[in-house]
């Protein structure tokens, strides 16, 4: 355990439900722990007990990737843990693969409907046409003018079409539109949609304040930090801001609000957590601006200092993206300004108004 996460608290401990197991965090509220293989190696999902149009069931809350091992799994859950009733309903808090992947085959295998944000929706159906933002020669020429020489880590960015469409071969054709400030009737109790913004599109989170529970997604996770990256289909984006700004609305729960985050433990400290994650970007920001005082930084330049453990090539991808964000923050912010040098590469150093004693 880290130190920040010493100032959370975990109600579980370190007990996590076993594979064909979901484990109650809260009442009719019950948490499922799926495997991913990659370096962030799993994800929680959430079954709400639920009742539509007089049917007893579940609503589910994301859906892990699609690949054999998650269907498994899912196939061991139907049987056991949800008793044998179908799933009403599948709620996606964003078009992430791991939240995403699956939601056409449980839609499809129980005929539910799938709500999740319109931005979402959309930016899903596209990006599994497998032409859309993370890989191809657009995002290759993206992360080149941000500084990254590496030929072969560009030849795979090319190469890394079919990326999504890999984790989420298809997504149901229509959907229920979830909005910021809906209220949603799931068993009986009324739950709020919280839009959070930087991480993706349109992310929904799902507050219930008669349980004080939050499921928060991916916008607040206890141990690591939300990914917050600029991508080529938005290249001049400031997500960032958008995400601090967003996380900020959670401040208003109150402090004995359960978290349920898509990664890592059910938590309580939930304004702890967002403060911490405020000093964490304010530090990596104050850490950029310095650099880029020292002589002109493209993202790539400021990537070891916000990253300062060795990266694989796939990361290294993903920690562009998130270095463009620090300087996009900045750069929105006045702070620092942008020139596109002689080599093409866009580079950043501090603006009149931040020199300025
Ligand atoms: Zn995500």
């Amino acid at each position: 355990m880290n130190t920040q996460e010493l100032e959370l608290h975990y109600p579980w401990g370190d007990s996590l439900p076993g594979p064909s197991e979901c484990k109650q965090v809260a009442p009719g509220v019950f948490w499922i722990r799926m495997e991913l293989p990659f370096a962030l190696n799993h994800i929680n999902l959430w079954l709400l007990q639920d009742e539509i149009d007089g049917t007893p069931g579940w609503t589910v809350v994301d859906c892990c990737i699609d690949r054999p091992e998650s269907r498994d799994q899912w196939e061991g859950l139907f049987t056991q843990a949800l008793q044998a009733l179908p799933i009403l309903r599948v709620i996606v808090t964003h078009m992430h693969p791991d939240h995403i992947g699956l939601a056409h085959w449980l839609c499809k295998r129980f005929d539910a409907p799938l709500w999740i944000s319109a931005t979402d929706f959309y930016t899903a159906r596209i990006a599994s046409l497998g032409t859309h933002h993370f890989g191809g020669e657009g995002a290759a020429g993206f992360f080149a003018r941000n500084g990254l020489r590496d030929e072969a880590a560009l030849q795979e960015v090319r190469q890394r079409q079919q990326y999504f469409k890999g984790l989420v071969p298809d997504v149901p054709p229509d959907f229920c539109r979830l909005l910021d400030g809906h209220r949603l009737r799931i068993g009986g109790r009324t739950w709020h949609t919280i839009a959070g913004y930087g991480h993706a599109p349109e992310h929904m989170s799902l507050h219930c304040p008669e349980l004080d529970v939050l499921i928060s997604g991916d916008m607040v996770l206890p141990r690591i930090s939300t990914n917050v990256s600029v991508y080529n289909s938005e290249p001049d984006a400031n997500p960032l801001t958008l995400f601090l700004q967003s996380i900020d609305r959670f401040v208003e729960l109150p402090e004995r609000t359960l978290v349920l985050p898509s990664h890592g433990k059910p938590f309580t400290g939930l304004q702890t957590r967002i403060r911490q994650l405020h000093e964490h970007h304010r530090e990596r920001l104050d850490e950029v601006i310095h650099a880029c005082s020292q002589s002109p930084c493209s993202a790539a330049d400021v990537m070891p200092i916000l990253f300062k453990r060795a990266l694989d090539l796939h990361q290294t991808t993903f920690a562009l993206g998130e270095s463009v964000a620090h300087l996009h923050a900045l750069w929105h912010d006045g702070l620092l300004v942008r020139r596109r040098e002689a080599d093409g590469v866009l580079r950043f150093s501090p603006s009149e108004a931040a020199t300025r004693p």
